[in-house]
């Protein structure tokens, strides 16, 4: 794979007002190039100075001073990229750090592109494809569990899990074609029972694997939720509710249809996706009765739904239509309005459904009960953030393709072809599960991960 040989640099903190904002160089020349914009208060030059030491100092153009700034020196290979890298920490305002790269680039460097930085420390071997991968999932992450289980893949969870494989792959198709290719030498014969149960375990381990996937997905990206419920039971309420708890770190979804509300909120540690739906009842309205279709579609194709009943009224017909309206999806039957007494009748809903909560949305009573429903649905109750999991498509992919190809050699041992076929359909499994950590992978392939990220990380 190409190497570009330039010294790069961008800015590495977010864009907007700081405290402190890192202009990031790396590259053969970047202690070179940060000499030239940077003086240190004691006079020494940084390239005078050791890996993992800073200075303080001032970034200059000329005679002219720009800012104070401290310089930590990284020195190759024990840097982020494996590369020489200064990082300038400068003040983190808008002006002051675009002004600061400028000089660095007046001085020689090129701009980064969006994600070269990760790149180069994937090309210089100092992470797998899949731990490059865990970076942009840990910047995106929107919840602690989502952030855990992306920072456990950085360091490596999933790569170890698959080098386990990956190494018992290898060292079965090495015996045997040493066996094949020298059946003078003393080598241990490989027979179809031994090879079977080999096949039997990693296909398990796989299956394994791929099975990580879903929960993973959920964890991630949060579940696809709907509220449903006929007018005034509360929904905007109950919605307001859930986004009030760490509304700092939920976003808003906008430019959604006229009458459908979205928004993304965090519920214990379960990022729901939420949206409103019209409610679910009889019409002679077409118009209307169009809304009503999409409600009732979108009941059948959601993760979760969120069934509000006012529970201070008795059940009506349109509460009975909704109920009949949830087939297999997730759900969970709110009961509204209890600090108004309990009029509903709580034993059909619960004949019903399989999930149940009473809670007053107004006040928040029932609020715990039902986030903890909620993550027994979600799975993340018993997920364990450390496991090793499939992060995202391309790593499935990689997976789904080695198992294919294990199936396909062990089909060929049972119906008695040669071992060459074995051997080859062997070889294409190992051949996935380098994909899938990058060690033999194209180029597109590469530039199509790094591409989702930001410019200086
Ligand atoms: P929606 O039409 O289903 O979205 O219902 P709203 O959220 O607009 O609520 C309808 C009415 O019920 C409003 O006046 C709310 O203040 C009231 N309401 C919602 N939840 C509760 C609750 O838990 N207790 C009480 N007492 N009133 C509630």
């Amino acid at each position: 794979m190409k190497m570009n040989n330039s010294t790069i640099a961008a800015i590495s903190t977010a864009q907007g007002e700081g405290g402190i904002g890192v202009i990031r160089i790396s590259g053969e020349e970047s202690i070179t190039i940060a000499d030239k914009v940077f003086r240190a208060a004691s006079g020494k030059k940084l390239s005078d100075m050791k890996g993992y030491t800073a200075a303080f100092g001032h970034i200059v153009r000329g005679n002219e001073t720009v800012d104070e700034a401290i310089a930590t020196v990284f020195r190759a290979p024990n840097s982020y990229t494996g590369e020489n890298v200064v990082e300038l920490s400068c003040h983190g305002g808008l002006f002051i750090t675009r002004e600061v790269l400028r000089n660095v680039l007046d001085a020689g460097a090129t701009p980064a592109l969006a994600g070269e930085f990760t790149k180069r420390a994937f090309l210089n071997g100092k992470l797998d494809l899949t731990e490059a991968e865990a970076v942009i999932d840990i910047i995106s992450a929107k919840s602690r569990i989502a952030a855990r289980s992306a920072l456990s893949a950085k360091e490596g969870a999933l790569w170890k899990r698959i080098e386990k494989i990956k190494n018992e792959l290898v060292s079965t198709a090495a015996h045997f074609s040493a066996w094949a290719d020298y059946p003078e030498e003393d080598i241990e014969e490989v027979t179809d029972e031994n090879l079977k149960q080999k096949f039997e375990n990693w296909l398990s381990d796989l299956e394994k694997l791929l099975s990580t996937y879903d929960k993973g997905q959920t964890v991630k990206e949060g579940i696809d939720t709907v509220i449903a419920g006929k007018p005034n039971t509360g929904k905007s309420t109950l919605m307001n509710l859930l986004s009030g708890h760490d509304r700092s770190i939920v976003t808003d979804i906008p430019g959604t249809t006229r009458d459908v509300i979205e928004e993304t909120v965090l519920v214990g540690d379960v990022i729901l996706r939420l949206s409103d739906t019209a409610g679910i009842r009889e019409t002679g309205d077409t118009v209307e009765k169009i809304g009503v279709d999409i409600a009732k579609n979108r009941l059948k194709t959601c993760g979760l739904v969120l069934a509000v009943f006012d529970g201070s009224r008795a059940l009506d017909d349109d509460d009975i239509k909704l109920l009949e309206n949830i087939d297999d999806v997730p759900s969970v039957g709110i009961i509204n309005k209890t600090d108004l007494g309990v009029e509903i009748d709580r034993d059909y809903i619960k004949d019903k459904l399989k999930n149940v909560v009473e809670i007053s949305a107004k006040s928040g009573e029932g609020y715990d009960k039902l986030s903890e429903i909620i993550s027994k649905i979600a799975g993340t109750e018993d997920f364990n953030p450390s496991e090793g999991i499939l992060a995202n498509e391309r790593q499935r992919n990689a997976v789904v393709n080695a198992k294919n190809a294990l199936i396909e050699a062990k089909n060929a041992l049972e119906i008695g072809m040669t071992f060459d076929a074995v051997e080859v359909a062997l070889e294409e499994a190992i051949e996935c599960i380098l994909e899938l950590t990058g060690e033999r992978v194209s180029e597109v392939v590469v530039d199509n991960v790094f591409h989702n990220f930001c410019v200086g990380k």
